[in-house]
């Protein structure tokens, strides 16, 4: 990680960068911006190079288009006006860039903003297509890659690029996620306490496993849990599971005790026949009546959750307690935000990473009593079962 190089390492005077953002923005059905955090936090390295004296080209993806050409609803003519603004310049969109004859060079003045169109709509971008790559790569004097996010992709736009490109660096945004990302795992202060939940265990094992040799607790809610206590021997009910790992699960815990890592499970549940009826129960969480799932953690889970939380110097949170889109099942994952926030106003240093758990964050308006919020999902996950990521690899030699 120490030969990585920095917007700091360049001089961007008169010289154009090529920059790998994320702003692949959720869009309401009027392809209006609902939350606008990703453009937001990729201003600040578009601002370094043009107020150095660069001239910037940004590329970026936008949801998931078919890879055959234009599609309206995945354009970034949808995010143009707002880029322009924050960045209180015009910003032309560029289509096109993939013909033989595009060259963008000769029109960029000092200072000029230009987006390219969104790079999915070219099937080569994620076929890390190496004459797709070439042509990005040719467009510029420097790549910058500011695209946590995607960083565990092997994309030509995150990948291969860097194969062309003379000189590239990282933007703040992934400067950033590393620092914090490092600060979490590695520094000394203990206890240091994972939570993780959502669905699938298959997603977390190798992650579950570096975690082990890591932290002191680990904390295991949403459908994930179920796994696990069932290879318990627990009665689960009709309860979401993985068949396929319960195995994995059983080796996981025998792992931490081997290790002195204590895994807390839910004890209790908020269960009901289905997703759809909101007559709820709570049962003990290793004997489910047959015709019951449990969707999300009881309060006797949430108390032991809370006081492990409460004790933690260090803690790191991917995956909701239980379905918490749902409001008769999101007080777990509420009352488990709640409690790291409060931690965090204690001392505790808190990552939060992941899709659902920043957006419950959010929900509960509490985006400022968390030390870190992770724009890494996939690429979190990924950065600490490996300690790496593919694209910074490449960004390393
Ligand atoms: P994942 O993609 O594995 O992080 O899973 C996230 C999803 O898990 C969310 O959409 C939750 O609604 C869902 N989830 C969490 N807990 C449960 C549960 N107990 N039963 C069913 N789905 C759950």
């Amino acid at each position: 990680m120490m030969k990585i190089k920095k917007l700091n390492d360049f001089n961007f005077k008169g010289k154009i960068a090529i920059i790998r953002v994320d702003f692949n923005v959720p869009l309401d059905e009027n392809l209006r911006i609902t939350d606008s955090t990703r453009i937001d936090l990729g201003i600040k390295s578009i601002d370094h190079v043009i107020s150095n004296g660069g001239k910037c080209i940004i590329m970026s993806h936008l949801g998931r288009p078919k890879g055959n050409g234009y599609e309206k609803d995945y354009s970034l003519k949808n995010i143009l006006k707002y880029l322009s603004r924050k960045l209180n310049k015009d910003v032309l969109l560029i289509d096109q860039y993939f013909k033989d004859d595009f060259s963008i060079g000769g029109f960029l003045n000092e200072r000029d903003v230009v987006l390219l169109e969104n790079l999915r709509f070219y099937s080569e971008e994620k076929e890390n297509d190496l004459n797709f790559a070439k042509k990005l790569a040719s467009m510029a004097d420097i790549y910058v890659n500011n695209a946590f996010g995607t960083c565990h992709r092997a994309h030509a736009s995150t990948n291969s690029i860097i194969k062309f490109s003379k000189n590239y660096c990282i933007g703040d945004l992934v400067n950033d996620e590393l620092n914090n990302i490092n600060k979490v795992l590695f520094d000394e202060n203990k206890p240091f306490t994972a939570i993780l939940g959502g669905a699938k265990v298959s997603d977390k094992i190798n992650v579950i496993e570096k975690l082990i040799d890591l932290v002191d607790n680990i904390i295991i809610g949403g459908a994930m849990a179920n796994t696990f206590i069932k290879s318990k021997g627990g009665n689960i009910g009709k309860s979401l599971f993985e068949e396929d790992n319960i195995s994995v699960a059983n080796s996981l815990i025998r792992k931490a005790e081997k290790q002195n890592v204590k895994i807390y499970l839910p004890e209790d549940l908020v269960c009901s026949k289905s997703i759809d009826d909101f007559n709820t129960k709570i049962f003990n969480s290793y004997d489910l009546p047959d015709e019951y799932s449990g969707f999300d953690v009881g309060y006797k889970s949430i108390n032991t959750f809370k006081e492990v939380i409460k004790r933690s110097k260090k803690i790191i949170w991917n995956g909701p307690m239980g379905v918490f889109e749902i409001d008769a099942f999101s007080k777990g994952t509420f009352e488990i935000c709640n409690s790291v926030t409060e931690a965090t106003k204690k001392g505790a240093f808190s990552l939060v990473g992941g899709g659902d758990s920043v957006s419950a964050v959010k929900k509960n308006n509490k985006e400022n009593n968390i030390s870190f919020i992770s724009t890494g999902g996939g690429a979190l996950l990924e950065y600490i079962s490996n300690g790496t990521l593919p694209s910074l690899e490449l960004l390393n030699n």
